[in-house]
């Protein structure tokens, strides 16, 4: 796995039911022509660690020492990324809605950081986890994810690695190009 390519790891995707194609009501309300779930190949543990194999190749050469994720969904990459780069796997959670380190989890002042997540959509996460180890004083040394569903279009100011890239645009219902069309919506996991 670790020479995939981005088309290999969708197809693995899509073998467990992670990916699906079509016309979804995603949770938000929001209408997707793709429904993606990492848990889906993250719950197969063999699965999960050769991800974190195929991650960790691409980002050894940031030098990180500790692996930082934001709860839940990036804990269980995190952990693979960080056992095959061999380095502290710790994860920020929320409290009060403000992503934080808890649980006893420090970051030495300079220590440098890997943020791992499991997808990154537009960025938003990824960003407010390299603000809480930049708040403590750690040096952010780039980012990673299994997928970058933004299309590649999310903005971040260090360097970013994703072992897949996928365009899933998001449409509210009265503006869904696929309603107008006259195709029927699902909810994602209902059987059609
Ligand atoms: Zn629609």
């Amino acid at each position: 796995m670790a020479s995939a390519t981005s088309d290999a790891i969708l197809e693995r995707f899509r073998a467990v039911g992670a990916l699906l194609e079509g016309h979804f009501r995603l949770t938000s309300g929001l209408h997707s022509p793709g429904y993606l779930q990492c848990a889906l190949v993250l719950q197969h543990p063999r699965e999960a660690e050769a991800c974190g194999t195929a991650i960790a190749e691409r980002v050894r050469g940031l030098g990180a020492s500790v692996v930082l994720s934001p709860a839940l969904g990036g804990i269980v990459i995190g952990q693979e990324v960080a056992r095959a780069l061999d380095v502290r796997a710790i994860f920020a959670e929320r409290q009060d809605g403000r992503l934080m380190l808890r649980r006893g989890f420090t970051l030495a002042p300079g220590e440098k950081v890997l943020v791992v997540e499991d997808v990154v959509t537009t960025g938003g996460s990824t960003r407010e986890t390299i603000e809480v180890a930049r708040a403590a004083g750690a040096d952010v040394a780039g980012a990673a994810a299994i997928i970058d569903r933004s299309g590649g279009q999310q903005r971040l100011d260090v360097p970013f690695h994703a072992l897949a890239t996928v365009a899933l645009p998001t449409y509210a219902a009265e503006a869904c190009p696929m309603c107008a069309a006259g195709s029927p919506v699902v909810k994602p996991g209902s059987r059609v």
